[in-house]
């Protein structure tokens, strides 16, 4: 390795929400950075003044925070100016670079020649070599005189090369004081002293680019390593249609942040064990850019559906009640009065819970006396209702002289009269009766958690609307 210490950064533009490819790419960077005990950097690169919002910059941290990829040190693009333009002018005076005065206008022209005559879309500028100075709009460009190929070793693709003359002169500026992209990246990474460059395939095409700036400013190039792209189930680049796209949507609909970390490290990193459910730190153990494929990576939400309620499941109990509570709010002043409660209601609920938000529709039973079609209290849609009714007294009967309340006294209390009279044909009307639904947990675990006043008024309500 040519960098004493590992750097990594990750280089969102704020001009959209942090969406999941770059949340990828952060996450490998944060990793790759703690495993070799060096730093991990956030770098706003906001030089597209049009483009970029403050807005998004804030959503970008917020999201990265919420992940856990916390960052050592942090830099905006618009705050170095003055950097990029001492190198610009350096490149100037050492004749690298040159003003192309051409319009957008007359470069889709001469592309569109270009493409007629199958000849590369290259711009050959006659101001390359002129050395005089062009005022009015136009570009700085490089002056690319590179021949034959520029090679590197990528350290997941292996070795890359791309023909020079295939890249010709490019731009690396609008001014001294509006740099584009490529030229930024490349001050930047040099200034930041960045040891390894990970992000998208989809900059592959931009690395000679900077190899050539990096060799005409004479710095030592970087390690790079391309991940590979994220794709959708169907192979097709990712888009809305697989999923949101932006993190803080997956926070909003009640994604945890651990499932999401595992979700994305799988996304081209093949973990060495045999079990696909491991922690951030268990990842930073295990890393390596050795185990990245090159292959697309698919991005299923069922997996990522999976780990979440595996999460759910692994959640210490207080703190995924507490969790709950926010996506509960419509409850907020019931559970704030009685949080054994919910914590009761949450141990009951948790294994069917595939996202957090899911908790209003899972738990709605705890809360409201539940308005259901009486045809569901017939077990299987063929019990009498003379039978339904006369179970739901019986019941009602056996619980309303119970005094000790708890899930196996009231089983004890109605074992033997199901048992008796057709287990099916008892529990699922007194199921129905207490949850309104034909999914939820079981009788007995209901009737306790609601309390004995509340589940005979249930009861009760069902044997009015069974007669
Ligand atoms: N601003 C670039 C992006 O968001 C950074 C690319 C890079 O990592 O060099 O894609």
């Amino acid at each position: 390795m040519s960098h004493s210490k590992v750097r990594t950064r990750i280089a969102p533009s704020p001009t959209g929400p942090l969406h999941i490819g770059t949340a990828r790419s952060a996450l490998f960077n944060f990793v790759y950075a703690r495993k070799c005990g060096g730093a991990f950097i956030l770098r706003i690169e906001d030089t597209d003044v049009e483009r970029s919002e403050a807005r998004y910059e804030d959503e970008v941290k917020a999201a990265l925070e919420w992940l856990g990829l916390t960052w050592d040190e942090f830099y905006r693009q618009s705050e170095r100016t003055d950097l990029y333009e001492q190198r610009l002018r350096k490149l100037e005076g050492d004749g690298a670079i040159y003003w192309c005065p051409h319009t957008m206008e007359e470069l889709g022209a001469e592309r569109a020649h270009q493409s007629e005559a199958k000849a590369p879309p290259i711009h050959q500028c006659e101001f390359r070599d002129s050395g005089k100075p062009v005022k009015g709009a136009g570009v700085l460009r490089f002056k690319n005189n590179r021949e034959g190929e520029i090679v590197f070793r990528d350290a997941i693709r292996g070795e890359i090369r791309t023909r020079s003359d295939s890249i010709g002169d490019f731009s690396v500026a609008k001014d001294f004081r509006t740099p584009l992209y490529n030229f930024a990246v490349v001050i930047d990474d040099a200034d930041m002293k960045i040891s390894h460059v990970i992000r998208g395939e989809d900059h592959i095409s931009n690395t000679p680019k900077q190899l050539l700036l990096q060799s005409a400013l004479e710095f030592e190039p970087p390690a790079y390593a391309h991940l590979p792209l994220v794709l959708g189930p169907d192979r097709s680049k990712l888009s809305k249609r697989h999923g949101p796209t932006s993190l803080l949507e997956y926070r909003e609909q009640g994604y945890l942040p651990e499932a999401l970390i595992n979700f994305m490290a799988l996304l081209g990193w093949h973990p060495p064990g045999d079990t696909d459910v491991f922690a951030l730190d268990d990842l930073i153990r295990d890393f390596g850019l050795e185990r990245v494929g090159k292959a697309g990576a698919i991005f299923d939400i069922e997996k990522l559906n999976w780990l979440n309620r595996e999460y759910i499941r692994r959640r210490a109990p207080e703190k995924l009640a507490q969790d709950l509570t926010f996506f509960a709010s419509q409850w907020a002043d019931a559970i704030d009065a009685d949080s054994e409660r919910w914590e009761r209601v949450v141990a009951l609920v948790r294994e069917r819970l595939t996202t957090l938000a899911s908790i209003s529709d899972a738990a709605r039973w705890a809360w409201e006396i539940p308005d259901y079609d009486p045809e569901l209290l017939r077990w299987k849609g063929e019990e009498e209702r003379a039978d339904v009714y006369r179970h739901l007294t019986a019941v009602r009967e056996k619980l309303s002289a119970l005094d000790d309340w708890n899930s196996s006294s009231i089983e004890a209390a109605l074992r033997p009269y199901a048992e008796a009279e057709g287990r099916g044909a008892v529990l699922w009307p007194l199921r129905v009766a207490l949850s309104g639904e034909k999914n939820s947990p079981g009788p007995f675990e209901l009737a306790y958690v609601l309390g004995k006043r509340e589940t005979l008024e249930r009861i009760d309500h069902a044997i009015i609307h069974s007669s």
